[in-house]
């Protein structure tokens, strides 16, 4: 149990690369803290410095109260389960788990209690005697994480490792991950570019874009408040439509006009929006927050467009209408009742409480 701390870290490699770019981070003792972001922002050289496989250019990084900048990873009191699962592939799943225990010169005991007890956690008990050939992928990646478990770690690395399993295996080994931290409540760092991985195993994540974390915060925090504008269009599924308009100031109050499409803004946004009266915003809206008119309560002409319905992918529990202003084309998420024909009009309603807005030039949040 070890909270992890990052202080003012950067990596450049040989050749200029600026991988990580003055991180800062602290990781709660116990906690789950996800790394999320595109490919190439940075995440795994984070993850590989706390393990101690490539060493910071800047800064400090802690396990515990301890400066380990130049502790060797074999040291740190860290295990890592890569995206490939390194297992060795001429021994049985028994010596893989036992392995690194007998380069430490554990008793044969307590080699042979701290094996079967994680095999037990991670219920892998009757395949002790295979040799990873003989195993699926989603029981290799167990054998992996058993493999840092019974060690018995003060920090678990995860680097991608659900990325080579198959889709339903995937929502399966998550689940699992996260029985694992509550059952062995051990600090967990884990790096992933899957934002709903990131959501549904994450107590805080941290996103980050061309080295650099963006925002740390609960999975609550990071949908409903996002800090700008690659926040809230990296985070939820379909990801947030983005419009650009202007503010309209009409009768003390304001409109969000994007020419074939006005809505009347909320009065408590109206301070945030002060400075941009008559001027351009980027409008942002989720797809979970517009519904059809027809199976919306609180329609009334200030919440209300009217829209193109372009397509409609019918997902079963769910369709996704592609609706066209003639400028924008934006995605809705609607019940599986509601199928609209193609090329006609629908009326929509947004609720204009969830309404995000953010700077055209900066792309920070404005409200
Ligand atoms: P992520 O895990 O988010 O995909 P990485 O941390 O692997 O990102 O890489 C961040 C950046 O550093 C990328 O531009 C990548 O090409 C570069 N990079 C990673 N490893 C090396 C290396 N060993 N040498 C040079 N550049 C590297």
């Amino acid at each position: 149990m070890a909270q992890v701390s990052l202080r003012g870290i950067s990596k450049i490699y040989d050749g200029g690369v600026v991988a990580v770019d003055n991180v800062n981070l602290g990781v709660e003792n116990n906690e789950f803290l996800v790394l999320l972001g595109p490919s190439g922002c940075g995440k795994s050289t984070t993850l590989r410095m706390i393990a101690g496989l490539e060493f910071p250019t800047k800064g400090q990084i802690y396990i515990g109260d301890r400066l380990v900048n130049n502790v060797p990873a074999k040291d740190r009191n860290s295990a890592m389960v890569f995206q490939n699962y390194a297992l060795y592939p001429h021994m049985v799943v028994y010596d893989n788990m036992a392995f690194a225990l007998r380069l430490r010169s554990y008793s044969k005991e307590d080699i042979d209690k701290r094996v079967k007890d994680a095999a037990q956690i991670l219920g892998i008990s009757h395949l002790l005697k295979r040799k990873p050939r003989e195993l699926s992928g989603g029981e290799r990646q167990r054998v992996a994480v058993g493999r840092a478990i019974v060690r018995k770690p003060m920090v678990f690395l995860f680097d991608e490792p659900l990325s080579n399993l198959d889709a339903k295996m995937r929502v399966q080994m998550r689940t699992e991950i996260h029985k694992l931290h509550l059952k062995i409540q051990t600090t967990m760092i884990y790096v992933t570019h899957d934002q709903t991985e990131a959501m549904t195993l994450g107590d805080r994540i941290a996103i980050m874009k061309d080295g650099k974390v963006l925002q740390l915060d609960t999975p609550l925090g990071v949908y409903d408040r996002p800090v700008n504008k690659f926040v809230a269009g990296f985070i939820g599924s379909p990801p947030m439509n983005f419009m650009e308009g202007t503010v309209v100031p009409k009768n003390n109050s304001l409109y969000f006009d994007e020419g074939n499409f006005k809505v009347k803004i909320l009065e408590d946004m109206y301070g945030k929006l002060e400075r941009y009266k008559n001027k351009k915003v980027i409008f942002g809206m989720r797809p979970e927050n517009i519904f059809d008119k027809l199976f919306a309560s609180y329609a009334t002409p200030e919440n209300t467009v009217n829209v193109l319905c372009d397509v409609v992918e019918t997902m079963g529990s769910e369709n996704y209408l592609y609706l066209s202003t003639g400028k924008h084309i934006f995605v809705a998420v609607v019940e599986a009742s509601n199928k609209p024909s193609v090329g006609s009009m629908v009326e929509i309603v947004l609720d204009m409480k969830k309404i995000h807005f953010f700077d055209p030039s900066t792309e920070e949040t404005i409200v």
